[in-house]
């Protein structure tokens, strides 16, 4: 059996940016991944198919903690959840770095600063080509540079709610979007600025995805090779179990072994942790770098909610994700609390609205699918979900994935949706016509949501509170690295995807010096 220098499994975020990292070093690189190519089709673009018939979701079943299952939004694809995201490729503010009081205890501090991983996130911000605007946002984090592309413009709609949310007092600022448009040249755009991106796969690759900014360079070079529909199942490790040898693969209806010196685990923060518990062996019986029992633990996700607000005139925009707002980010007058992040998310349509009429709502019979569609602004309000201990993925012997979970922070949630409510009648919006969207979506999104999912495998300087070091290498062998969203020890209130992206090639720095050694 050949040797391969690095085994990354998963290309999402961060084995993806990974791969794309250390694909130049010449060194032997074998990436593996459980999906295939996502398939680009008109159904791409079409939201019955992703939205109501769910096509790019996988078939897996997951169990909540009283053994209900549940389909979990996740994709297993070439690129992982990066084909489907919505590309607003946000920093952590530098004060998610440290420790923060919230309305339900404490966030974590990580064990890198801010300013560690700063050089990092604008190598990401290179590297997935973002385009935003500095400055705007009060509660932005220090830069060593300037967004390499320039924001992406507000259509008219949301350049009134811009300017009226200014008016008011409020500081809303363009988002950073992961795009590839040249607004300066259409012609020449990668991206059509279209409808339909949050959410949905871009079959002219124009997002800045993990499958078209970091796989698919990789794979230029001759050394990296990319073994699709290849389950990793199990990792073995030598007799003393410091160090893994070798990933145990399903693969064209067999199973085949891979041996490795490096292993880096990326297959997103639930299934890193199924890879790591399903790897028990008789030197780490709780589960792979389990010493500390913190495998699977302290899984967040984002308490989110998508709403949607009736204008009083139409709302003809076609790329809503241009503008967001922190001005509750760490509090407000009347909450100590910090409260979190509120975006725009991809325009309504009526087909995502699942068929339901709108007179089950509160709203007049009149108001049609369509109608309610056309008239809609959509916002998607982020609060922080902090770790706890008890929130956690489990593997049984079965490989049956159980995911226990309990709210955090409903308070203040529950209060950033107030103060978007209370602001509505300052921007031409009618406060009596605020609605969750899910409301409408029938989508249940307690944890079957798991899109924003982190926390499973988190990295820290203590081996008995944390499964991996500072360099995310696990504290109990050698040889194993984690690179996705499993290494947070706090999620913060922004999108995670740009920090999975940064602290991998923080990481891959590692990795390289190691490799060159
Ligand atoms: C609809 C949607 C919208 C989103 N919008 C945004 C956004 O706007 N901004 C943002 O920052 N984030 C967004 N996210 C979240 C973002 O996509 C994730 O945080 C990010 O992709 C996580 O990266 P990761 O590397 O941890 O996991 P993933 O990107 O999910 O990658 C994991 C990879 O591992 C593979 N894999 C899993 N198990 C195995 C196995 N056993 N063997 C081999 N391969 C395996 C998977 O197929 C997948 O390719 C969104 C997510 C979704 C689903
Ligand atoms: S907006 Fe651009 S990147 Fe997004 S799906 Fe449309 S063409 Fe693709």
């Amino acid at each position: 059996m050949e040797t391969y220098d690095v085994i990354i499994i998963g290309t999402g975020a961060g084995g993806g940016t990974l791969a794309r990292h250390l694909a130049p070093s010449g060194k032997k690189i074998l990436l593996l991944e459980r999906g295939d190519w996502l398939p680009r089709e008109p159904q791409n673009w079409l939201s019955q198919n992703v939205f109501v018939e769910n096509r790019y979701v996988s078939e897996d079943t997951w169990y909540d903690e009283k053994g209900k299952p549940f389909q979990p939004q996740i994709h297993y694809f070439v690129g992982g959840a990066t084909k489907l995201y919505g590309a607003a490729l946000y920093r952590l503010r530098a004060e998610d770095f440290g420790e923060l009081a919230h309305h339900d205890g404490i966030s974590p501090a990580w064990p890198i600063s801010y300013d560690e991983l700063e050089p990092y996130y604008t190598q990401a911000e290179q590297l997935y080509q973002v385009h935003g605007a500095r400055g705007e946002d009060p509660t932005e984090p220090p830069s060593s540079a300037p967004y390499p592309h320039p924001a992406v413009s507000h259509e008219p709609r949301i350049q009134q709610l811009s300017d009226q949310l200014a008016a008011a007092g409020y500081h809303p600022f363009h988002a950073p979007c992961g795009i590839l448009l040249n607004e300066a040249n259409m012609a020449y755009s990668t991206c059509v600025r279209c409808a339909n991106c949050d959410g949905f796969p871009c079959p002219v690759h124009a997002k800045a995805d993990a499958e078209v900014l970091g796989v698919r360079p990789a794979l230029e070079h001759a050394n990296v090779t990319l073994l699709r529909n290849a389950k990793a199942v199990r990792l073995e490790t030598n007799e003393s179990g410091t160090a893994v040898t070798d990933v145990v693969v399903e693969h064209n209806g067999g199973t085949e072994n891979f041996a490795g010196n490096v292993v880096v685990v990326a297959c997103g923060a639930a299934n890193t942790a199924r890879l790591l518990l399903a790897s028990a062996n008789d030197k780490h019986p709780n589960g792979l770098a389990n010493g500390s029992d913190q495998v699977g633990r302290n899984f967040m996700f984002h308490d989110s909610v998508a709403v949607l607000a009736l204008s009083r005139e139409e709302n003809p925009t076609v790329y809503q994700k241009t503008l967001g707002l922190n001005d509750f980010y760490f509090g407000s007058d009347d909450f100590e609390f910090p409260l979190g992040n509120i975006q725009m998310v991809g325009k309504s349509q009526a087909p995502m609205f699942h068929g339901e009429k709108p007179g089950e709502t509160k709203l007049a019979p009149e108001w049609t699918l369509e109608r309610v569609a056309r008239h809609a602004i959509d916002f998607w309000l982020s609060t922080e979900d902090l770790p706890r201990t008890e929130n956690r993925v489990s593997v049984d012997r079965d490989g049956k994935l159980t995911l226990s979970y309990a709210e955090t922070n409903a308070e203040a949630k529950k209060q950033l949706y107030e103060k978007l409510h209370s602001i509505l009648g300052k921007l031409d919006l009618n406060p009596g016509h605020l609605f969750h969207r899910f409301a409408y979506m029938k989508n249940e999104i307690p944890v079957a949501g798991c899109a924003h999912q982190a926390g499973t495998c988190r990295f820290g300087a203590d081996p008995g509170t944390s499964v991996l070091d500072v360099d995310c290498k696990a504290h109990e062998l050698d040889n194993l690295y984690v690179v996705d969203t499993s290494i947070f020890p706090s999620i913060g209130a922004v999108n995670p995807a740009l920090t999975a992206m940064a602290n991998s090639l923080r990481v891959g720095d590692r990795l390289l010096e190691r490799l060159a050694a």
